[in-house]
Parts: structure tokens; C-alpha cells; sequence
């Protein structure tokens, strides 16, 4: 491994000052992700900059009636926070079945929004892809069976790996992002970008200077929500498919309808098919099924990842019937 300088700062300010004039430096959190790509010599930085005293580790309350999630607050802690499962009951499903015990333990909300993909081209040394500054993508003629089946017309065809963004994604959360030069706010809809080959090298719009701080997630009014993904059995890796589907309803009739998909395109995939399926309907099963349906109706499958229309649909018709309390396999 390549030596790195070690910047250990206790205040966002400090951290911000520390990304910058130190030749490639990376934000360090759990470190599960950045650690591994090291170690895999896929990553190389300069510095690295411990952003866990740094970042806030609390999840509060804002008078306007928003959840502000701080970057390093942990998974685990997530999961067992009871207002996020009260009011963002899809977040909670999320962050619970994200890897093991121990990973949500060590990982942190920023960490896993901001985590690189798990493509084997990518997170191997030798495969010089697009995403590494080469000139092709592997996963086109190669083993794409985990890649995506949307969105994938550009130079890369990842899925997005963050389990976290995708209900983040539908709630219509915004991410707080500091630099030294001040801060903003980004909608999580237009955090995540596909892959042009100008943008191909990252999969969201932070720049290097900049760290994540918080999640903000607006008050979610009267949802009904549903969350579900497919995995191996038993397995504790990353979902092959999966969807959160939030509801309003007039009655039995669905009023607004949010469906975003995971795992199955570069960013969180908002599946306005689904969503058009939806709304003016009865929630029943039938309605499910025929979301479902709608919401793979435009996927383009590589050649070795077809099976992931199916279980796609499966996962959307699921989230929904999760959602009306109709009980599911
Ligand atoms: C076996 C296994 C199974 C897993 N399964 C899942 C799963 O099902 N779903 C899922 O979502 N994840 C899964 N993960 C990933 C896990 O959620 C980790 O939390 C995540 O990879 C990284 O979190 P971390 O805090 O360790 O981040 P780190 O490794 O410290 O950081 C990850 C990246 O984010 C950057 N970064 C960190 N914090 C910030 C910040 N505040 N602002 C900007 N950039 C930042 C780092 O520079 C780095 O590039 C799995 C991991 C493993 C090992
Ligand atoms: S899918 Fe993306 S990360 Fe994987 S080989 Fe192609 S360009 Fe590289």
C-alpha cells in the first residue's frame, strides 16, 4: 500500500480545510469501502482524513418538522432510532438488512451513500475500465449478471451499491454538502448522476472538496410505505433487486404514488411506469401486479442479467402489497 498522511480533524470546518492541496485525499469513515479499495490498489490517496469526530453522529428534530441525519451517525444506530421508524418506516427496512451486524456497526450513513461500486472490473487492480480512466467497459461482453438493466445506455453499467440512497431517494430527502468555500443543499434525486463519459469516474455530484454532513428528510405527511428487496438466501451481500414504494391514499384509491428502485441502474431508478400504474387505482393485489409489470416494461437487460426483470417486478408488486398490509410470501 501506498503511504498516506493521516489527518484526524474534530470539527467539520477542519475536515473541509483538510481536503484540500493534498494531492488525491479521501474522506474516511467506517472505512469498510475505502479500506478495501486500498487495499485492492484500486484507490491511492495522498492523505486521508478521519471525517468520524468531524461529522455530526446525532440524528434531531428541526423545528420545520424535518429528520436531520448526520453523516456519521452509524447504521446501526439507524436502524434502532424509533422516530426514523415511525415516520421513514422504509429507511429502517433499508438500513437493517444492509450486509451484517458488524457492517452496520462500523458503516456510517455518509459512507454508504458515497460508496464506490462493487463491479469485479472495478474493484480489480488489472482491469483498467472506464471508470478507472481506461478506455472500456468490461461488463459489456463479460460477466454483467449484477449490473443494471436500466439506465445503462452511457460508458458504465453499475448499479448504484447504496441501500440507504434509494428510500432516501423516494422520502424527497435533501443531502447538506460543506466545502471550505460554504455549503449547500442537494435534492438526493439529483445527488446520484448516470455515467457520461465527461462524469463516468464518480457517481454523484460532490466534488472532491466537499463532504456530506447531514440527510435531511422533509416530514413525510400521510405514507403508506413498503420496502423490499431480493437477495441470495441467507445471504448478507448487497440486494440484486429491491424497492420502496410510498403511498398516499384518498380512501382505497391511490392518490400520488413514489416507486424508486435499487440495485438495478447507476442511480436510484424512479419508475414513473410504475408510478403512472398506480395512481387513480384501487390499492389491491391486482394493482400491484400490474405495477409491476409496468415498472420493467422499458429495462434494457445486458445478456447475462434478464432474471433481474423478473425479480424486479417481484419486488415492486411486494413493496406495494407491503404497503397496503396485504400480507406477502
Ligand atoms: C459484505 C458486505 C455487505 C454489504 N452489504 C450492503 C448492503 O446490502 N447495502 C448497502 O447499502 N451497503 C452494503 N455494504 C456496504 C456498507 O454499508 C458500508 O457501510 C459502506 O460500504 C461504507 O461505509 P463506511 O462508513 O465504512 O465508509 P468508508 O469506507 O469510510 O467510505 C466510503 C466512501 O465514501 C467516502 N465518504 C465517507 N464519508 C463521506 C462523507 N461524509 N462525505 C463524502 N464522502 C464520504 C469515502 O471517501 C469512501 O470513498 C456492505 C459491505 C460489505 C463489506
Ligand atoms: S460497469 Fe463500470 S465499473 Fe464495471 S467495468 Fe464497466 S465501466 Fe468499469
Amino acid at each position: 500500500m501506498k503511504a498516506f498522511a493521516y489527518v484526524n480533524p474534530t470539527t467539520e470546518q477542519a475536515a473541509v480545510e483538510a481536503l484540500r492541496n493534498g494531492g488525491i485525499v479521501r474522506p474516511l469513515a467506517g472505512g469498510q469501502d475505502l479500506l478495501a479499495r486500498m487495499k485492492d490498489y484500486i484507490d491511492q490517496p495522498d492523505r486521508i482524513v478521519n471525517v468520524k469526530n468531524a461529522l455530526d453522529t446525532t440524528i434531531s428534530s428541526t423545528p420545520d418538522g424535518d429528520l436531520r441525519i448526520g453523516a456519521a451517525v452509524k447504521i446501526i444506530d439507524l436502524v434502532e432510532h424509533a422516530q426514523t421508524s415511525t415516520l421513514y418506516p422504509a429507511v429502517t427496512m433499508a438500513a437493517r438488512d444492509v450486509g451484517s451486524p458488524q457492517i452496520r456497526h462500523q458503516g456510517t450513513v455518509g459512507g454508504n451513500l458515497n460508496q464506490r461500486p462493487r463491479c469485479w472490473y472495478f474493484r480489480q487492480e488489472e482491469f483498467l475500465c472506464f471508470k478507472k480512466g481506461g478506455n472500456r467497459c468490461f461488463a459489456v461482453d463479460g460477466e454483467n449478471q449484477y449490473h443494471s438493466i436500466f439506465g445503462n445506455s452511457g460508458p458504465s453499467k453499475i448499479v448504484h451499491p447504496s441501500s440507504l440512497a434509494v428510500p432516501f431517494v423516494a422520502y424527497q430527502a435533501r443531502f447538506r454538502v460543506v466545502s471550505a468555500s460554504g455549503e449547500r443543499e442537494i435534492p438526493a434525486s439529483q445527488y446520484f448522476t448516470l455515467p457520461t463519459m465527461e462524469t463516468v469516474q464518480q457517481e454523484n455530484v460532490l466534488a472532491a472538496d466537499e463532504l456530506l454532513t447531514h440527510v435531511i428528510l422533509p416530514a413525510p405527511g400521510n405514507l403508506k410505505s413498503g420496502h423490499y428487496e431480493v437477495r441470495f438466501k441467507e445471504s448478507r451481500d448487497w440486494p440484486m433487486a429491491f424497492a420502496t414504494v410510498l403511498l398516499t391514499t384518498t380512501g382505497t384509491t391511490i392518490s400520488a404514488a413514489r416507486v424508486v428502485l435499487g440495485a438495478v441502474a447507476p442511480i436510484p431508478w424512479r419508475s414513473d411506469t410504475a408510478e403512472r400504474a398506480l395512481v387513480g387505482k384501487s390499492l389491491t393485489a391486482q394493482t400491484a401486479v400490474a405495477a409491476g409489470e409496468a415498472a420493467v416494461r422499458d429495462a434494457r437487460p445486458l445478456e447475462k442479467n434478464g432474471y433481474k426483470v423478473q425479480i424486479t417486478k417481484t419486488a415492486v408488486e411486494r413493496a406495494i402489497l407491503q404497503a397496503a398490509g396485504i400480507q406477502t410470501a
